[in-house]
């Protein structure tokens, strides 16, 4: 994979995000989707069949199931036991021009389940032991469901995107009003 895992940049994390969103949309996740997924994120180019894509949304289950939760000690035992389940081999690795980041070599292996959920539960696990706590979440906008990265630095983030937030406040607004 030719992303960067360590929680300095969380690249990998919005990956995570955006197929979760994806998946929990429903109908588009077949195989083709996914795999364009993967290419706007450099995953590795591994073929998938339909077959693939469907366990690739029953992993993307347990992802959501991380996503959703706050409570970071439960969160904890989710992501070990996938590291458990599927074991991460972190390794550093220089891109030409680039510092040295810590990639997941078992993401060489050509199981797409294998690799998923171990790079995305070494993902999760740096980002949770940076941040010290679930740093992301689902939209609180009553008719959005999208998970986010919370990767500010100040008050949790509660919308997954600046336009549910602009949104919001604009409905809040106008109630204030009597609109
Ligand atoms: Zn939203």
């Amino acid at each position: 994979m030719t992303e960067d895992l360590a929680g300095a940049n969380p690249r990998g994390l919005h990956f995570i995000a955006e197929l979760a969103n994806t998946v929990q949309d429903g109908t588009e996740a077949g195989a083709a989707a996914l795999r364009a997924l993967l290419d706007r994120h450099g995953g590795p180019p591994f073929v998938l069949t339909e077959s693939d894509a469907r366990r690739m949304r029953e992993d993307t289950a347990r992802l959501i199931d991380i996503l959703a939760m706050s409570d970071e000690d439960r969160a904890a035992e989710a992501i070990n036991t996938l590291l458990d389940e599927y074991p991460a081999r972190p390794h550093l690795v220089r891109l030409p021009g680039r510092p040295w980041s810590l990639h997941n070599k078992a993401s060489d292996s050509a199981d797409p389940t294998h690799w998923l959920l171990s790079t995305t539960a070494l993902a999760l696990g740096l980002w949770l032991s940076e941040r010290g706590r679930c740093a992301w979440g689902q939209c609180a906008a009553p008719d959005c469901n999208h998970y986010f990265i919370d990767t500010g630095r100040r008050a949790p983030q509660r919308y997954c995107s600046p336009r549910c937030a602009t949104r919001v406040r604009v409905a809040s607004h106008r109630a204030r009003q009597g609109r």
